[in-house]
């Protein structure tokens, strides 16, 4: 395991009612009271953020949006921007998720303007990269996540300087929602690719800092192997976050 603080974070994406959403908020919050070892987050549906951050309370239960736009406002129908995240409650904001990325058109350029944006607005944004299993089978994986990383982070390349807070959320895409998962020795080869790439592009000190998740059926079964992996920091769970019955063992990975 790595000497990073864990994080794990659930995205609901577009599941839950409001009430649903809050029982769930407090029972992980119960469930995980007093845990310091690890960093725990949700990302409910937009409509659910201040509800739940209200339902956390005292809790330190992190908030996150799964998406935003990248300007302060204006003339945007149907989109969230920054600034009403931070009224939501929000710390943090995932960003380039692969549905995003495949069902609504989101670029690496759209990603990095975002990515700028949300630190611009106090947000910590969680930054998905992962590759397609038809990029896989071609032997694609490095060139593929490298394309990613220099296109999401391009603001920051050009400034060479990253938050150290920035986490990273490799996801191939053939892992997510399938039930196949990838295996411990296949996330770390990954993880540790983009450690190197942060390496080559910025201080060894945000290289080190920078946690990177892994993400794609990860249940409470095969939690405990991934995170001994020396690069793999946390986890972006989706599915298996929807109950409190399959989180917090994910959560308390350790116990
Ligand atoms: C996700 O959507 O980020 C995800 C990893 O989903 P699942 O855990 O259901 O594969």
């Amino acid at each position: 395991m790595s000497q990073r603080k864990p994080f794990i974070a659930g995205n609901w994406k577009m599941n839950l009612t409001l009430r649903e959403s809050v029982d769930l908020v407090r029972a992980i919050a119960e469930q995980t009271r007093g845990l310091e070892s690890v960093e725990v987050l949700v990302a409910p549906p937009y409509t659910s953020l201040p509800r739940v951050k209200e339902a956390i309370g005292k809790d330190g239960i992190l908030l996150a949006a799964q998406n935003m736009h990248w300007e302060e406002g204006g003339a945007y129908t149907g989109e969230v921007a920054p600034p009403m995240l931070v009224e939501a409650g929000c710390t943090h904001v995932i960003l380039g998720h692969s549905e995003r990325r495949s069902l609504f058109g989101e670029t690496d350029d759209m990603i990095d303007r975002k990515a700028e944006s949300a630190y611009k607005h106090g947000l910590t944004p969680i930054i998905c990269i992962g590759e397609t299993l038809e990029e896989r089978e071609q032997d694609r994986t490095a060139e593929v996540i490298e394309g990613q990383l220099r296109g999401s982070l391009k603001h920051f390349r050009d400034k060479k300087d990253l938050p150290k807070t920035t986490l990273l959320a490799y996801e191939p895409v053939w892992a997510i929602g399938t039930g196949r998962t990838a295996t411990p020795e296949q996330a770390q080869e990954v993880h540790r690719q983009i450690r190197q790439w942060l390496t080559a592009q910025f201080e060894s000190a945000t290289a080190n800092a920078v946690r990177i998740l892994y993400g794609g059926s990860v249940k409470p079964d095969n939690v405990k192997e991934l995170m001994a992996m020396p690069d793999v920091d946390g986890a972006l769970v989706g599915g298996a976050s929807l109950k409190a019955s399959s989180f917090v063992p994910i959560v308390r990975f350790e116990s």
